[in-house]
């Protein structure tokens, strides 16, 4: 049998229930019945001082006078107990029957020296409830000694024995009171039980159902929150998961199919070209041309390898940054040698405002020089023939700010917020932008959020655009750490 939480939580329910009642139960009956007993030996106790009045007119004397006899008869009627007088050894010396008559029985009492000790000191006997081997009922007993005013010697014991009949006649009728309100609280208590587990369990069954549909695929399902507590919280955390999850397959399903597209379309090509010399419909005369052709696409589809690894190995943290101190200005100059030989070509005139000597920063060199090659390809890459390109830095009180910028095409502002997007071009037909993957700036974010930093771009269509992104000063980053 699966013991699901309802079950479980009712029956722990149950569990305190009863251990609870069962102890307070106890405590309280325990003391209910020694109260019931205590009223019980102040109920005796007159009958002790009537026998004493008895015995100080001579009861000892004339024990079955006519006054004698009606005197204690009315006093077992009144006070409903066994009475007896003992010597003070505990020896039997009369028990008194229902019409009053003193017998004299001349046996040993049930009293035990401990009693009769207590006794002979001049002190009163109680004996709360015990089993009364003479009778074979459950008694209380209540026993005084009588004391000569004369010698102060006890004169004998007047010893009264009460069975249990009115003590057990008042507490039943009090438990028979009881157990209806115990009674009726347990099953109130089980039915709330019940339904506050049914409020928790009821989620946790729908997140469960919900959690089975996300692991056949279907993302769609979220849950109604109702509850403003953990349970709520719970439901909240897993509809986030579910959003999270239904985005993350989204992204991988568009990934897949922009992969296969970008790859597709130089693989076409190539074995387009390829195959048109093989069968000689491209002539011999041309073949350089499409080689050259072939060339590029090859190129490309190495770039598009290389910038997906790189893409996946930063976003899996497999590119860990290995950050060191060095000179900005320095990687910056180096990363414009590369492209001297382009900027020549198509005659862009370049403006590098490096104001400090040199700017020291903390950051991992090899993915910053990435960042500047990816910013300043598409800043030559989107600047027509003769125009301008600058390269910029401003050194804050922490950070400094690099800015890359071109007098190109610009951004349409539509477009403004897709181009961090994996395989996201402006040009979806890639006539200005052939070498282009759609993945060099989502690169460059990523890389920059790895350093803690982040990038911005302003963009004019038909004026140029300018990114501006910030790098930790070294000097900052010494100070702060006492390196
Ligand atoms: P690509 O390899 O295509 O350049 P990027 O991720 O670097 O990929 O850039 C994405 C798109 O953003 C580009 O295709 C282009 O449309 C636009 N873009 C990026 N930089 C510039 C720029 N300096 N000027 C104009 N458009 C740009």
């Amino acid at each position: 049998m699966r013991f699901t939480l309802e079950k479980k939580l009712v029956l722990i329910f149950l569990l305190v229930v009863l251990l609870l009642s069962g102890a307070i139960g106890t405590v309280l009956t325990n003391a209910y019945r020694s109260e019931l007993m205590d009223v019980r030996f102040k109920e005796l106790s007159p009958c002790i001082d009537d026998v004493k009045y008895l015995i100080s007119v001579g009861l000892l004397e004339y024990p079955n006078s006519n006054a004698m006899k009606s005197g204690m008869a009315t006093l077992l009627e009144n006070y409903n107990a066994v009475l007896l007088l003992l010597k003070p050894n505990g020896e039997i010396l009369h028990e008194v029957t229902a019409d009053g008559i003193m017998t004299d029985v001349g046996t040993k009492s049930d009293l035990d020296a401990g009693a009769l000790e207590i006794l002979s000191s001049g002190s009163q006997y109680t004996r709360s409830e015990y089993y009364d081997n003479a009778t074979q009922t459950r008694m209380i007993a209540l026993a005084a000694p009588v004391v000569s005013s004369a010698t102060n010697d006890v004169i004998c014991i007047i010893y009264l024995k009460s069975d249990m009949k009115k003590i057990d006649e008042s507490y039943a009728r009090i438990m028979s009171k009881l157990w209806l309100p115990v009674l009726s609280s347990v099953i109130i208590g089980i039915v709330l039980v019940s339904f506050l587990t049914f409020r928790v369990t009821m989620p946790l069954k729908e997140i469960s159902t919900a959690s089975r549909e996300i692991a056949k695929g279907n993302f769609d399902n979220t849950i109604d929150i109702r509850s403003n507590d953990e349970i709520g919280d719970l439901a909240k955390s897993y509809n986030i998961m579910a959003k999270e999850l239904a985005k993350s397959e989204k992204m991988k399903r568009e990934f897949i199919a922009n992969v296969t597209h970008e790859l597709r379309s130089p693989i076409t090509s190539i074995n387009g070209f390829v195959q048109g010399m093989l069968d000689g419909t491209i002539a011999q005369e041309e073949y350089s041309h499409y080689l050259n052709i072939v060339s590029a696409e090859t190129r490309r589809l190495n770039k598009l390898i290389q910038e997906m690894l790189d893409l996946s190995r930063i976003e899996s943290g497999m590119f860990p940054l290995n950050n060191v101190p060095f000179d900005l200005n320095e990687l910056i100059r180096r990363v414009i040698l590369k492209f001297s030989q382009t900027l020549e070509e198509k005659h862009i005139d370049l403006e590098v405002n490096l104001p400090d000597e040199k700017t020291m920063v903390l950051a991992d060199p090899d993915r910053i020089e990435q960042v500047l090659q990816n910013l300043f390809d598409n800043a030559v890459k989107f600047t027509p023939q003769g125009r301008h390109i600058g390269i910029y830095t401003e050194t804050g009180a922490d950070t400094v700010q690099v800015s890359v910028q071109d007098e190109g095409q610009g951004i349409d502002e539509l477009d403004l917020p897709y181009i961090w997007d994996r395989f996201y071009t402006v040009d979806k037909a890639r006539t200005s932008s052939k070498n282009g993957t759609g993945l060099g700036l989502p690169i460059v974010k990523k890389i920059l959020e790895q350093h803690g930093q982040n990038i911005k771009v302003t963009s004019q269509p038909g004026q140029g655009s300018v990114f501006v992104f910030t790098l930790a000063l070294y000097k900052n980053v010494k100070r702060e750490t006492g390196i």
